[in-house]
């Protein structure tokens, strides 16, 4: 009988490092384990038959009762500065790399998480529960939807496992999908033991940045460039969660992607109403990870990445200089967004004073941060809709007054503005309360919820009849849900 996995290219180059980097431990399998939801659009890009995703084979691989053939099962090891403070060795306390799938985009890390204690699980468990697992699979698709760069998540099992927080929940694992899971932590980890630091930064350029390497680099330029990179994408990556409204809640450098990419969804949270310092995890009680504050949490933490390479003996200013331009290509994402979101042919100085007024305008009146830019591109013809958000008050008025001046000096007061407006410019987005809801019925073994909500994150931008309630603002109890590191 032919395997799923026939004909896939599986490689597993992080469990081929040295054995210091990581632990081959199994998984650990679950009670009764149910494939809840398998995304089939992923599994086709990896290469597989979706008309077999139901099969027990694959069930096998994603539950953990069966390695991914052709893989190696380890842990990683990491370290990391949690809530700004060293916390030393952290590691895969929880997550299991199965190995890589070459596909067209490139190799492709399948990792279970939540499948049983590791080397590295310190106090934990090794469980995640079926709540922040849905969470994690809902976000990582709304984030792709979004265009935004992130891991992926492919498969999400369900069990009878009884996981103990602060209740008793349901025991889950959610298969991610990335190029590569390591992170600024990966590296810190070894920033007192130059040769394996070596060798770690040698895998990450070679496998994943190999257009950054020149034979005729010195150490210190290739670390530079390196840098350089990581902090470009990093600044790219914050500056898109900023024009969503998305607050990732722990953005410890043990969660920060090398790759740049958003990984290690907890209790991250979609803005509803906006506050310029909206704090979504509950356990962040020092407002660290605000929403204003998180562009300058990055730069800090690509510091700490950087401060790892000093035991290479290079010049602490050159390692500083290659962090320099992320202010400058913060930036430059930052305003290209905006300006698609204000539908601006061109983009002057002075239109960063008018989105700070536009900050100040949603702060004060504590608008939906959705609902208020979807609002933008009718705003100008039909007002009503839009200054309802705002109760009709004074100050939207005179903002609207100046949007109407600016785009009409702009020559971009045309019908057509308002359509390339709505391809920005999302409808809808995974709410809180849109994923509770789906996590209640997933509680019931019912995904219907879930699949509902891909539909709608895939291409959040298009509006479906029959889904308005998807798109309205949160119900009183749906303003109340708190979320917190408990996962
Ligand atoms: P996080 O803040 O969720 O990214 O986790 C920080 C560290 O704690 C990582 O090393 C995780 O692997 C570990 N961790 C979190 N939850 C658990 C758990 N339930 N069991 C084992 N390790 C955990
Ligand atoms: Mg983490």
């Amino acid at each position: 009988m032919s395997s799923l996995f026939d004909g896939l290219t599986i490689r597993h180059t992080y469990a081929d490092l040295p054995s210091a980097f990581h632990t081959a431990v199994p998984p650990q399998p679950l009670a009764n384990a149910r494939l809840l939801h398998v995304n089939e659009a992923l599994a086709a890009r990896l290469g597989l038959d979706t008309a077999r995703l139901h099969e027990p084979e694959f069930l096998d691989v994603v539950a953990g009762r069966q390695p991914l053939p052709g893989g190696r099962t380890v842990s990683a090891v990491y370290s990391g500065h949690q809530f700004g403070i060293w916390a030393g060795q952290l590691g895969d306390g929880r997550a299991h790399l199965l190995g890589q799938i070459d596909t067209p985009d490139g190799p492709q890390e399948l990792q279970l998480k939540g499948a049983g204690k590791t080397p590295y699980s310190r106090m934990g468990d090794g469980r995640a529960v079926l709540r922040s697992s849905v969470r994690e699979y809902l976000a990582s698709e709304a984030m792709a939807g979004l265009g935004i760069a992130t891991s992926r998540a492919l498969a999400l099992v369900t069990s009878d496992t009884p996981v103990y927080r602060e209740t008793v929940e349901t025991g889950a694992i959610v298969t991610r999908v990335a190029p590569s899971f390591v992170r600024f932590g990966s590296f810190e980890h070894w920033s007192h033991d130059a040769e394996r630091l070596r060798i770690l930064l040698d895998y990450v350029l070679r496998e994943f940045y190999p257009e950054l390497r020149r034979e005729s680099d010195s150490e210190q330029q290739r670390v530079c460039r390196f840098l350089e990179e990581v902090a470009r994408r990093s600044a790219e990556m914050v500056a898109d969660w900023q024009t969503v409204g998305f607050c990732h809640g722990v953005m410890n450098t043990d969660n920060m992607s090398i790759l740049g990419l958003t990984i290690d969804y907890g209790p991250y949270g979609f803005m509803d109403r906006f506050r310029v310092n909206h704090v979504c995890n509950h356990s962040d009680t020092q407002g660290r990870y605000a929403w204003n504050m998180q562009p300058s949490i990055v730069h800090w933490n690509l510091y700490r990445l950087a401060s790892a390479f000093l035991s290479l003996d290079l010049e602490a200013d050159a390692l500083k200089e290659s962090l320099q331009a992320f202010e400058g290509d913060f930036l430059k994402r930052y305003h290209a967004n905006l300006q698609a979101k204000f539908g601006l042919r061109t983009w002057t100085g002075e239109d960063a004073g008018l989105v700070d007024d536009w900050w100040r305008l949603l702060h004060v009146s504590g608008a939906d941060f959705t609902l208020s830019f979807r609002a933008l591109a009718q705003a100008p013809a039909i007002p009503e809709a839009f200054l309802d958000l705002f109760e009709h008050s004074e100050q939207a008025s005179s903002w609207l007054q100046r949007y109407r001046q600016r785009l009409a000096q702009d020559g971009s007061d045309t019908p057509q503005r308002a359509v390339a407006m709505n391809r920005v410019n999302p409808l809808y987005v995974l709410r809180n309360y849109l994923a509770e809801q789906a996590i209640r019925a997933a509680a019931q073994d019912d995904a219907a919820e879930i699949e509902t909500l891909l539909t709608l994150l895939r291409d959040p931008y298009t509006e479906r009849a029959g889904y308005e309630a998807y798109a309205a603002a949160p119900p009183d109890w749906g303003c109340r849900l708190e979320v917190s590191c408990s996962s």
